[in-house]
């Protein structure tokens, strides 16, 4: 039903106020699960975003606007504008674009509420934080405390080997390593002194409670026979070299530690457990100093230790990303998908580092990565080549890297197995399962042939190999977070009406008037215009419409950027009308052609034919009505 509208001496639509609608938010996304909107909304206006972006990178000038080159995909000519009015970034060549909370979250790779708090942190702005329910708040302080509880213990263990005299065979090993003590600074490494106790007396004397060190991973408890702990504590990590774990925006989460004594009868490597903090098949040792380099390569070179990649990184090869453990979990797979395209795995040579390639296929290719196996001289790891050879000659051999199926068919007729029928049909039987792991069609089928012709199989007899193995793991159910969002799609009318809507309160408040069809049912994208027409922000300010866009999940976001490029039209009243009229007629007549359609099925009960005639009627009378509303004009 059409409202009684008219315009205000200035030309703009006066409508009567009350919506049918519940006043209600959009709904939420989860993404601002704590922060109070008021923080957000001073962060906002705060934080200039030409001030933030140019301290990333140097921005130019352009008329109103500034230029850069877009850090968001590979270009020569900046196609990268920042615009000061609206506080908005957006790139012409890839489509990334939003306010200065999604530059950050994209540039940072971090989440919503952490990219508030770092502009907070950096404008000096409080940030109210809201209550959640309790069990929430006893999450979130838990993870407050164990996160400052790690940042103490990486202190104490730092300071351990900077300081203590019985540190120094840790000093002598980092040294016959190549890390000097600037190096052992910037990647806060440590040492754990050979003690049961004194880092739990230092954590006590920091207040931390019995509960809080026992939930923190780095103590253990003894044990008695009947496997009930006694209520005692040791350190689980003693007289190590100490690699604090980082998550990938830099908090220590948990820890690593090498033992020096070469002939000790205790495992080479101790890792933190799984904590509150620490989940290790979710975290990339190295990733929060490297993010950048792998953004830049679109490539990553994966080493199997802490000191590799320390070696590779400092000595300039810095597209470098550790897992915790040797093989990559789904979990890791996906992290770093979100940063690059493909990976070169640099593992030992030996039997042991080859299983971890073989192990980490299925996750890298389940996420669309290309895969290739570096070959280093026999007997050497990333560390050591550096060492003796240069970062150059380790380039060198990251270059020579082989796609993983062509590294395998050479290894393959290295070891003369390809002379050998039986190894022949088993490595077919390997093989075949991996290939139909590879998620574009087009690269499978032609590594498919590849591998045929090389071990001299036919197809048919291939693929049924690459049927018979282990089933390719089902694609994850949300979409790859390395995939680029895209706005989402918008009929013409319905565009131009939210556009409309984003610019002008009083086109808003017509709008709401109109509830028959409600707006989410006037095409595609209704749902978002109805967003933007009940948002209970003042979205004309940058500021408040960034308060307004955190409650939208990330393709509404890109949708609504998207809105401000185009231009505003003249005359926007009579548009706002004749195009929502328009939008609400067609939806309408195609609502009342499916219900006669439904009439004319076979076998309707008469109550039902009843009740599709009344609906019939009803909407042939909403859209006389609505009709009446356009000539009235
Ligand atoms: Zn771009």
């Amino acid at each position: 039903m059409c409202r009684p509208v008219s315009f205000s001496p200035e030309g703009k639509l006066q409508v009567p106020v009350d919506s049918p609608f519940p006043s209600r938010r959009p709904r939420h996304s989860g993404a601002v699960p704590r922060i109070a909107e008021e923080s957000i909304q001073r962060v906002a206006e705060t934080c200039d975003i030409v001030e933030v972006i140019g301290s990333y990178f140097p921005l130019k000038r352009a008329g109103t606007s500034y230029r850069a080159i877009c850090p968001f995909h590979k270009e020569k000519s900046p196609s990268f504008h920042v615009n000061p009015q609206r506080q908005t970034f957006h790139c012409f060549g890839c489509g990334a674009g939003g306010n200065v909370f999604r530059f950050v979250m994209d540039y940072e790779h971090i989440d919503f509420p952490s990219a508030v708090r770092r502009l907070a942190q950096r404008a000096g702005v409080p940030i109210v934080e809201e209550a959640g329910g309790p069990e929430d708040d006893r999450r979130a302080d838990l993870r407050k405390r164990l996160l400052a509880m790690h940042a103490d213990a990486a202190g104490w263990f730092h300071h351990h080997l900077l300081k203590t005299p019985s540190a120094q065979v840790a000093r002598d090993y980092l040294k016959s390593r190549g890390i000097n003590g600037e190096i052992a600074k910037s990647w806060q490494l440590g040492f754990a002194p050979d003690s049961w106790d004194a880092l739990i007396y230092f954590l006590k004397e920091k207040r931390y409670s019995v509960e809080e060190i026992a939930q923190s991973g780095l103590v253990s408890s003894r044990e008695d026979e009947n496997g009930e702990g006694d209520g005692h504590f040791y350190a689980r990590f003693r007289g190590r070299v100490m690699f604090p774990i980082y998550s990938d925006y830099g908090e220590v989460i948990g820890f690593s530690g090498r033992v020096l004594d070469a002939e000790a009868k205790t495992a080479k490597y101790v890792n933190s457990p799984e904590t509150p903090l620490f989940i290790k098949g979710k975290v990339l040792y190295g990733l929060h100093k490297t993010k950048r380099a792998l953004i830049e390569a679109g490539s990553a070179i994966v080493c199997e230790g802490q000191i590799d990649l320390i070696s590779a990184y400092e000595n300039g090869v810095q597209n470098v990303i550790a897992p915790q453990g040797t093989a990559f979990t789904p979990d890791q797979a996906r992290l770093l998908r979100r940063f690059v395209e493909s990976v070169t795995l640099c593992f030992d040579s030996d039997r042991a580092g080859q299983e971890a390639v073989t192990r980490s296929l299925p996750a890298l290719l389940d996420c669309g990565m290309d895969v290739r196996v570096a070959r280093l001289p026999s007997g050497e790891d990333p560390d050591s080549m550096i060492r003796k050879q240069g970062a150059e000659a380790f380039q060198s051999a990251i270059g020579g890297a082989l796609n993983y199926f062509d590294h395998a068919l050479e290894r393959m007729a290295e070891s003369g197995a390809m002379l050998d029928p039986a190894k022949i049909t088993a490595a077919a039987r390997k093989l075949g399962p991996f290939v139909a792991m590879i998620s574009d069609a087009v690269l499978r089928e032609s590594t498919a042939r590849k591998i045929c012709s090389r071990i001299g199989i036919t197809e048919a007899a291939f693929s049924s190999h690459m049927k018979s193995g282990p089933a390719p793991q089902a694609a994850p159910e949300t979409p790859s977070e390395g995939a680029a969002v895209r706005p989402r799609e918008m009929a013409e009318g319905i565009r131009m009406l939210a556009r409309l809507a984003m610019a002008s309160p009083d086109i808003r408040t017509w709008l709401k008037g109109q509830t028959t069809p409600p707006l989410r049912e006037l095409g595609e994208g209704g749902d978002i215009l109805e967003k933007i027409v009940f948002a209970s922000q003042d979205i004309e300010n940058p500021a408040s419409r960034a308060v307004f866009t955190a409650q939208l999940d990330a393709s509404e976001e890109a949708t609504i950027n998207t809105l401000d490029l185009d231009r505003l039209p003249e005359n926007t009243a009579e548009l706002v009308r004749s195009g929502w009229v328009g939008l609400a007629s067609h939806s309408l007549v195609a609502k009342r052609e499916a219900t006669k359609i439904r009439l004319r099925e076979a076998g309707l009960g008469l109550e039902e034919q009843i009740r599709l005639q009344g609906l019939i009627a009803e909407l042939s009378k909403q859209i006389l009505d609505l009709q009446s509303c356009l000539s009235d004009g």
